[in-house]
């Protein structure tokens, strides 16, 4: 998700800008300060999206989700610990890799 930057308009320099992290595309234009509760107003900036490749985004975006909403497996797989019978393999190959006897 990215984040949003306000800065607060009442107080000027006292309060620090405060950045929230929002669904894109639902930041109000203005959100409470949280030092001194007057409106702070929403500083448009350039989105933090591509700060790395997709793929590393891809991941930390997974990271993140899994920490919060893990993929838990609630019962394992029906063919779990049993071995299905016949072959597995149709691969002509494999018939000459070396086998227990
Ligand atoms: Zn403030």
């Amino acid at each position: 998700m990215p984040l949003y930057a306000y800065r607060c308009g009442s107080a000027g320099f006292t309060c620090a800008d405060f950045e929230v992290q929002l669904a894109m595309g639902s930041a109000p234009a203005s959100l409470p300060c949280p030092s001194c509760g007057a409106p702070a107003r929403r500083r448009f900036t350039v989105p933090n999206l591509s700060r790395a490749s997709s793929t590393a985004y891809q991941l930390i975006e997974s990271t993140q989700r899994s920490a919060s909403d893990p993929a838990v497996v609630r019962s394992p797989g029906p063919m779990s610990g049993t071995r299905p019978a016949g072959n597995i393999t149709t691969n002509p190959l494999h018939r000459k890799l070396p086998r227990p006897d």
